[in-house]
């Protein structure tokens, strides 16, 4: 359960105020503040603020002293200009406020941008819910016998009953000891910055993330993107349907040529030309290793079908 009965409540208040403002809003976003969007099974991701929109891009870029627009399709192709020249520092005017609820593995690949404000929910001074991360079974994958950071086949019938108990136990014993250590029946209870510490990493934490565009972008090229661990993606999809509503303009083009697009090496540019001019290239002519090689067709083959 996401989100409590008393917490809703909390977050409808905060919807149903408004005032009026002369600062840039973008519609799209202010239809999603404060939502709590569901992610995983306790999860959750929701706007709490935002600055700035398509407009303030341009406005940045032009150096403007008015709003910075000129025509919609002038804006827009001066947004997919700067992208695509990687002319990033407009993109950093714009800035987004989220509360993120995300198991603490999950919490551990997300902090290593750093490039990001954050405040996490203190288990120092408060105590942690009983919520522990467990995979659907559709997503209860074996290790993958290819590549060491991905996963294989589905676990299936006994063994994928056999790894979902321990999941459940291990998670739901740690917690009851956790319980028992700060309990304060009778005993002082261990602190709870030390009781904290049983605790597995399935375990859910909480944290406001406030970060710029330019360096949401960045983070959601590497999570959003189709290798990325399950987990941490669909979170990064969840915000990547948010920013497409806030700056729509700058998430088109950010699909284009960031998500969607690629980067070719000198080798690889190589490669494309003797292809074009009707030559057969081989991994072997191509001077790229295997590994390079696999990946390069992979960029060229395009998505797998589904
Ligand atoms: C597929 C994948 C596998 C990974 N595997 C591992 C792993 O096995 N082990 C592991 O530890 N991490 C791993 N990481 C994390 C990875 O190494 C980066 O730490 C993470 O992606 C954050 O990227 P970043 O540093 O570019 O982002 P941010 O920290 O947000 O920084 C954004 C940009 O700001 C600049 N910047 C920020 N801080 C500094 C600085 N101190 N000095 C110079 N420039 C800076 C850089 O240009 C950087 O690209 C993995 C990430 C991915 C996507």
């Amino acid at each position: 359960m996401p989100i409590t009965a008393e917490q809703q409540a909390q977050i409808d208040e905060e919807r149903a105020r408004s005032q009026p403002t002369r600062r840039a809003v973008a519609p799209g976003m202010e239809e999603h503040l404060y939502t709590a969007y569901p992610v995983l099974d306790h999860g959750f991701v929701r706007v709490i603020d935002y600055m700035g929109d398509d407009a303030a891009i341009t406005q940045a870029a032009r150096v403007s002293y008015g709003k910075g627009t000129k025509s919609v399709s002038n804006d827009e192709g001066l947004i997919r200009y700067l992208m695509r020249h990687w002319h990033s520092t407009p993109f950093e005017m714009c800035e987004i406020k989220l509360h993120v609820k995300l198991p603490v593995f999950v919490a551990r690949q997300w902090i290593r941008h750093r490039t990001a404000n954050v405040n996490e929910y203190s288990a120092r001074y408060s105590i942690l819910d009983r919520e522990f991360y467990i995979p659907a079974p559709e997503h209860l994958a074996a290790q993958s016998v290819v590549n060491n950071q991905g996963r294989g086949e589905l676990l299936e019938g006994a063994e994928a009953a056999r790894v979902l108990d321990y999941l459940k136990a291990d998670s739901a014993r740690a917690y009851d000891h956790y319980e028992e250590m700060i309990s304060d029946e009778g005993q002082a209870g261990l602190a709870r910055e030390l009781a904290r510490m049983n605790l597995p990493a399935n375990i859910y934490t909480q944290w406001y993330w406030k970060v710029d565009l330019h360096n949401l972008f960045h983070f959601l090229r590497l999570r959003a993107d189709a290798h990325a661990q399950y987990e941490i993606r669909v979170y990064a999809e969840e915000i990547c349907k948010l920013v497409a509503d806030w700056v729509p303009f700058a998430y088109t083009a950010f699909e284009d040529y960031r998500l969607g697009g690629a980067t070719l090496s000198d080798r690889a540019l190589d490669c494309v030309r003797r292809m074009l001019a009707g030559e057969e290239v081989t991994q072997e002519s191509s001077g790229m290793s295997k590994g390079e090689w696999r990946e390069f067709r992979a960029t060229l083959d395009g998505p797998a079908e589904a």
